[in-house]
């Protein structure tokens, strides 16, 4: 291990050289955390919801590793109807949700009540790919792992923390041998959950990095690779905040501009305003096709 600086906005990956039947990620976000989420006025307890979803999500954009978004979204039937998460390959990380009424005291399953969790990869180029499960878990880490049980071929566990300061989050990941053989069955990736299932929620938020790893699997001698940076930031414009408008139908949208003197679309992931006029009327109401990114 030589480089033990934990306090990154980052995803890093490690090796054990004496488990090379693991693999291992930590996630940890700090300033990024607050960045994208800072002027949402959320309830602190769906904040910390929405971070550990993020954080999940950076998780796994980096573990496929594609060009293009990966999306974890989340809807109920609670006062909590919808969360979102998406993570670029580029590292750039966005977060929202949609809520009424709810207790700092709820829980997930109060605050979400039934539904699902879609894990949607989302490439430049080609096809999307969305893996679909139930809401059954008590909590973000829960539904992930269900999600893993699901779809994911090799054992993967996955760890969350929210905290005052910082989110954080441990991947464990079994891989096979070279070939695609699988390791034996007393294998170091069930002496690595074993160790794993003992951080605490706070050290895990708050330490989430090389130094975590190294505390908790030193005597497997885990290695850093060089670490990937997170970065807040929107891929919202004023073409695409339009389609929100586009969707009324011009008659509606017709209606709506006799009414008033400009429309206006709030791009809730960012807080950006775009707003239309009069002289926007009649681009709005040509046919344009979609573009590729309908994540609004
Ligand atoms: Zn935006």
């Amino acid at each position: 291990m030589t480089n033990l600086v934990a306090d990154q906005d980052a995803v890093r990956r490690y090796l054990c050289d004496d488990a090379p039947d693991a693999r291992l990620m930590t996630v940890r976000l700090e300033r990024t955390k607050d960045e994208m989420l800072d002027h949402q006025n959320m309830p602190l307890i769906l904040r910390s919801l929405c971070e550990e979803l993020v954080a999940a999500a950076c998780i796994l954009s980096r573990m496929f590793k594609f060009d293009g978004a990966m999306i974890i979204q989340i809807k109920g039937s609670g006062p909590v109807t919808m969360m979102v998460a998406e993570c670029s390959s580029g590292g750039r990380i966005r977060s929202t949700a949609q809520w009424g009424d709810l207790t700092e005291t709820a829980t997930f399953r109060e605050l979400l009540g039934t539904g699902y969790l879609a894990v949607t990869i989302d490439p430049k180029q080609g096809e999307r790919y969305q893996g679909i499960v139930p809401l059954e878990s008590n909590s973000i880490e829960g539904c992930i792992n269900h999600y893993f049980e699901h779809s994911e071929q090799l054992d993967t566990r996955l760890w969350l923390s929210s905290g005052e300061e910082s989110v954080g989050g441990l991947l464990i990941q079994r891989v096979p041998e070279k070939g695609g053989r699988p390791f034996l069955e007393n294998s170091n990736w069930q002496t690595l959950a074993t160790l794993a299932d003992t951080i605490t929620k706070k050290e895990l938020s708050s330490e989430a990095g090389p130094l975590l790893v190294y505390k908790l699997f030193h005597e497997l001698n885990p290695r850093g690779l060089d670490p990937w940076a997170i970065h807040f930031g929107c891929s919202c414009s004023r073409e695409r905040s339009a389609r929100a408008i586009r969707a009324l139908g011009g008659q509606e949208v017709k209606q709506l501009f006799l009414e008033r003197q400009s429309l206006q679309v709030d791009c809730h992931f960012c807080g950006q305003v775009y707003q239309y006029d009069h002289a926007d009327l009649e681009w709005l109401l040509s046919d344009q096709p979609p573009g590729p990114d309908t994540l609004q």
